[in-house]
């Protein structure tokens, strides 16, 4: 399993997995088979996640192979990321409560063995370190071993949540603040109030063919318990203003300007924003940091070939820019956080038409919002 970082690599995956995995999609999608085998799942999400590709072209291209019904199942899960987006940006504090409570544990658990063995995949349950290592290895893992894996940590190993979406968010190519916190949130219990993710061994075993055996794990935990309740903010804020002939920058979340509703908006300069290790809250993996660094610049050379003017900058530079920008919406995130902490004002930001859209039906549980996923394709697609 190999993440090629450009856009090309990003169609030809899609391409093959349109041609030959989502027929079955629904069928196999809970199984992994491992990193060799995963032709049942379609492994996009490193390039979703940086709008390398757009969930809009992933589900146009399905519904031209088979019809909405016989499809449904993907493009909910498709749909399932701009969900989770949604719902954070309606709940802001969600993520930076994670970053203060992240602070303490991390200071906690400085000399905690039981941490330092599970990030080193040394724990005494064997699947778990194998899947410590083809994180490390890949910077992937299937969607089943994610649950698996967050549900070990939290309820086996008696890790907090938060040091384990730390743990992803450094190795994962398609880690998401959004769709990170928030699935570790649901399998903590915490998401979903009192409803949490168990593991089991007859599940881990059916799912990986089983390919793991003795596996010795927490079957009866309890939810964890957090008080805390996140009231929804005013989200009149989603409005984009578009003015011709500005600068225009680009976070890691939307790498492909090509593909954005802003295409045909002439804009002075792209900018694509590189955010390093340096300026963020949480680090990343070296490896993750190339793998966004490759991105970046291979959009760069897409563009440059049809004469546009781009070039990357250092997000820290945004500081000494005092004309006004645009800029497509970071979310909230690593990049959002740095433009209010570093108190940056001079930038308005543009917003997806289809984030736009959707996110008004993030208020309640994803069930509420699958109701609208017909009138969201209907819509966008
Ligand atoms: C604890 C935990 C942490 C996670 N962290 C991340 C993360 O940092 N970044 C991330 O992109 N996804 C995350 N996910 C969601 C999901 O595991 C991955 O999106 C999925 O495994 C990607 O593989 P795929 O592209 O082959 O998915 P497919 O099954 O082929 O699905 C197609 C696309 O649908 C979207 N999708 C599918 N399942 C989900 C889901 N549960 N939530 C949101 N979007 C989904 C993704 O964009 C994916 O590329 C997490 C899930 C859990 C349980």
């Amino acid at each position: 399993m190999h993440f090629e970082p450009s856009r090309e690599a990003a169609l030809k995956k899609l391409n093959n997995f349109i041609e030959s995995g989502l027929y079955n999609y629904s069928k196999l999608r809970n199984f992994d088979f491992g990193p060799n085998e995963r032709s049942n799942i379609s492994c996009l999400s490193p390039y979703i996640t940086h709008g390398i590709i757009s969930e809009k072209e992933v589900i146009k291209l399905s519904l031209k192979k088979f019809s909405f019904p016989k499809n449904e199942k993907f493009i909910q899960e498709v749909l399932w990321r701009i969900y989770w987006k949604g719902w954070l940006e309606l709940r802001p504090n969600v993520w930076s409560d994670y970053l203060t409570d992240l602070k303490k544990l991390k200071q906690e658990y400085i000399n905690n063995k039981n941490y330092f063995d599970a990030i080193e995949g040394k724990t005494k349950v064997q699947c778990f370190n194998t899947w410590v290592e083809e994180l490390k290895n890949y910077n992937y893992l299937h969607n089943h071993t994610r649950m698996w894996f967050a549900s070990i940590w939290i309820f086996t190993l008696g890790l907090p949540w938060q040091l384990g979406a730390d743990f992803f968010m450094r190795y994962l190519y398609d880690g998401d603040c959004a769709s990170n916190t928030l699935g570790w949130r649901w399998v903590a219990g915490i998401q979903t109030k009192g409803k949490n993710y168990v593991a089991s061994e007859w599940n881990i075993k059916k799912f990986t063919n089983s390919r793991f055996n003795n596996i010795k794990i927490n079957e009866n935990p309890v939810p964890i318990i957090d008080e805390r309740n996140y009231s929804i903010i005013d989200n009149s804020f989603l409005s984009s203003n578009i003015s011709n002939n500005q600068n225009l920058l680009i976070f890691e979340n939307n790498l492909c300007f090509e593909q954005s509703d802003f295409k045909d908006q002439s804009f002075k300069n792209l900018y694509f924003v590189f955010n390093e290790n340096k300026t963020r809250q949480t680090k990343l993996d070296e490896k993750v940091i190339d793998f966004k660094k490759s991105l970046i610049n291979n959009q760069i050379e897409n563009l440059n070939s049809k004469s546009l003017n781009c070039e990357m900058i250092g997000i820290q530079d945004l500081k000494d820019i005092k004309e006004n920008f645009l800029a497509l919406y970071p979310s909230v995130g690593e990049n959002l956080d740095y433009l209010s902490s570093n108190n940056i004002k001079n930038i308005s930001f543009l917003y997806r038409k289809i984030d736009q859209y959707s996110w008004r039906y993030c208020n309640k549980g994803f069930f509420n919002f699958k109701n609208y996923i017909p009138k969201i394709v209907q819509e966008f697609i």
